[in-house]
């Protein structure tokens, strides 16, 4: 054996050592990177293919060279393949990397090795296999068969694709990731050259190079996995972030086309799924609901919004929706971007708050705090408009025994009762509150002292005129009012509520079930 062929067995072994380290390192990784696996399985063909290779130098008889050509093939037809699937994981193509691809991707390296492994048969591989003649070592040399085509095709193939892919990404890639980008673009295409040179004769004695490649390839990675963490962490492909976002984002060109849209816009708006880059929210197909929308869609700027939008099956949800402007470079406008945030479940919390807040939970009517900010309100602004507004205050009669005698929940049942009764005889503008415990409190704007007077005895008489259906029986209810009604601007929420309170005890005193005028208005009442 020359001293040559001595020194590229010794250089081929590192090349496999590093390939067995650096399978090893990998394998021992704890990374969240998908490509780990693909890359102890690359390191795993890479040392198949190289040791086999440094045996096949070493071997003395054709045979025994033969045999180890044949279990290089064990591993390098499947090199290529796993280096584009791993550049795939890299860049976050992770969709396409499914059972039905991986068995597609590694399909001609298997053909591959059946074919090598069978060639004595049919010499589809190797059309012919040989001892060169006149060399002091043994040397194979092989004529070509069809098969070899096909397999090198692909593994060409393979790897300029996945350099294609690591290029495509270069642009929008962070400088922390452009040396691991380059070194595996490097990793791709140093073994390709060196093939093509080795497959066009201009290699020295006319040798493989690759599994010697493979040596500066392994250095490379081990330079990479150093310095910029490679295997460790891996760029996420910005596409994959805004596909995967949960708030849906649709792009206009600045002319208002659509030029881009994320999974959770086709959501949110179907339509967009049928051909509609190009053309303007206009002429997609909206149900009316959402169609009226669309100005505001696209008169929107950075400033925050928020959209009530009916889903094509009735149900409701509300978006904060803002836009801002998209550069295609520092000078160029791109279009504008819009972002639909759902935040139905913090407006159905805030109604649910806003509920527990104002409504009186029995009854569900205005609570007392709710029914004293709204009646200020109502009282301010009957004052500026120059009206009376009337208070109404009604306690039921002797509830305590219909409490002690029929059970609380007796009780509670003509609570409700009560304010059934009386809610038809309202207006929509009219204040209705539980004042405490069985005590009720009204609120009427517009309302001079004869309306409210009569609109009090009709409230009287339909509570009276109806008695509460219990299980057994009907147990009659009667209530007592007192009214008070501002005639004046100095009069108060709180001075109207004494009157009516007044008024109350007066009716309560006078035996019940009655209507009585406050201080003030005893004078306007007739008869
Ligand atoms: P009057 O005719 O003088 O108004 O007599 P009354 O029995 O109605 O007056 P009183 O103020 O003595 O009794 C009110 C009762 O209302 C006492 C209390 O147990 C009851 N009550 C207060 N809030 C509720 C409630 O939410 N549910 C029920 N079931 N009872 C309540
Ligand atoms: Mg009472
Ligand atoms: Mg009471």
């Amino acid at each position: 054996m020359s001293n040559a062929v001595h020194n590229y067995i010794v250089i081929i072994c590192v090349s496999g050592v590093l390939s067995v380290l650096l399978g090893i390192y990998a394998y021992t990784l704890k990374s969240t990177f998908s490509g780990l696996k693909t890359f102890v399985w690359i390191s795993v063909f890479s040392a198949i293919y190289t040791f086999s290779f440094a045996l096949e130098l070493a071997s003395t008889t054709y045979e025994e060279a033969l045999r180890w050509t044949y279990a290089e093939f064990f591993g390098m037809p499947f090199l290529a393949p796993c280096c584009l699937l791993m550049v795939m994981q890299y860049i976050g193509l992770d969709r396409f990397v499914t059972r039905r691809n991986l068995i597609l991707m590694f399909a001609i390296p298997a053909i591959t090795l059946l074919m090598v492994l069978t060639n004595e048969y049919h010499h589809l591989f190797y059309a012919d296999i040989y001892i060169r003649p006149g060399e002091t070592s043994l040397f194979l040399d092989i004529e070509i068969g069809p098969w070899y085509i096909v397999n090198g095709s692909y593994t060409f193939g393979c790897l300029l694709f996945g350099g294609i892919l690591l290029i495509r990404q270069w642009r929008g890639a962070r400088s922390a990731y452009r040396l691991q980008m380059a070194i595996l673009i490097a990793n791709l295409y140093i073994p390709m050259m060196m093939s093509f040179l080795y497959l066009m004769g201009l290699t020295p004695y006319g040798m493989d190079p690759v599994p010697v490649t493979l040596c500066v390839v392994n250095g490379l990675y081990i330079w990479s996995i150093v310095t910029s963490g490679l295997l460790t962490v891996a760029p996420v492909a910005r596409a994959a972030i805004f596909e995967s976002m949960r708030d849906a984002v649709l792009v206009l060109d600045p002319t208002g086309r659509v030029a881009d849209y994320n999974g959770a816009a086709l959501k949110l708006i179907p339509s967009l799924g049928q051909s509609s880059i190009g053309r303007t929210l206009r002429e997609l197909a909206f149900a009316p609901s959402v169609a009226e929308l669309i100005p505001s869609l696209e008169a929107l700027d950075e400033e925050e919004r928020d959209l009530r939008w009916t889903h094509e099956d009735g149900t409701v949800s509300w978006y904060k929706a803002h836009a801002w402007p998209v550069m295609r470079s520092k000078k160029q406008l791109g279009g504008k971007a819009i972002v639909f945030v759902d935040v139905t479940e913090s407006v159905r919390l805030h109604d649910e708050l806003r509920h527990l807040a104002t409504v009186d939970g029995l009854t569900q009517i205005a609570n007392r705090a709710y029914f004293m900010r709204s009646a200020e309100e109502l009282l301010a602004k009957s004052r500026l408009a120059g009206k009376p507004c009337a208070i109404v205050l009604l306690d039921i009669d002797h509830f305590k025994s219909v409490n002690d005698e029929h059970g609380h929940a007796a009780g509670d049942q003509a609570l409700r009762h009560v304010v059934a009764r009386c809610q038809p005889h309202l207006r929509s503008v009219d204040l209705f509150g539980r004042y405490g415990g069985e005590e009720f409190v009204l609120c009427l704007p517009a309302t001079d002292t004869n309306q409210a007077m009569l609109l009090a005895e009709r409230l009287r008489g339909a509570i009276a005129s109806h008695p509460l259906p219990l299980e057994r029986r009907s147990l009659p209810l009667t209530a007592s009012f007192g009214v008070a009604v501002s005639h004046s601007p100095h009069d108060t929420l709180d001075g109207l509520l004494r009157q009516a309170d007044d008024a109350l005890y007066r009716a309560k005193r006078g035996g019940r079930n009655a209507v009585e005028p406050g201080a003030s208005m005893r004078e306007d009442v007739p008869g």
